[in-house]
């Protein structure tokens, strides 16, 4: 079912599921669900530019560092400008796919250097591969 939704990328039944007032539709239940799940669990909620950011949250309450789902970033603590970044990418990739964001990010692949969702994302800014340059500094 994912491959074929691989498969069939760009295809017109792709694009049907895909158009994007049903991908905002997803992109906006999405980003609620997550915000109420957050402030559920006591974390702090703060806007940067379109992201609703969420910290302080335990570690099992999200993936990795940090998850965004919708618009929302959930995380305890890992929100340098440079993650807020790459997570900025994601809401847009959400607002592009809605739901069907979900399997499509898993179909990429676990291994984040190798998932497209993230190297769009930028894998040095989600903490993925150490920076580079002078004033290099660790997130995570
Ligand atoms: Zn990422």
């Amino acid at each position: 079912m994912i491959g074929a939704l691989a498969r069939t990328a760009g295809g017109p039944a792709f694009r049907a599921i895909t158009a994007p007032p049903l991908a905002r539709a997803g992109a906006r239940f999405a980003t609620r669900a997550a915000r109420l799940w957050g402030r559920a669990l006591g974390g702090q909620e703060r806007r940067v530019g379109q992201l609703h950011v969420i910290t302080g949250l335990p570690q099992w309450a999200f993936g990795r560092g940090g998850t965004t789902v919708g618009a929302t970033f959930l995380t305890r603590a890992s929100d340098s400008p440079a993650v807020l970044e790459h997570e900025d990418v994601h809401r847009q990739q959400w607002e592009r796919y809605g739901l069907w964001f979900i399997p499509m990010y898993y179909a990429a692949g676990i291994d984040a250097k190798r998932n497209r969702f993230e190297i769009e994302a930028g894998l040095e800014q989600g903490g993925y591969l150490p920076k580079r340059g002078p004033d290099a500094q660790r997130d995570a």
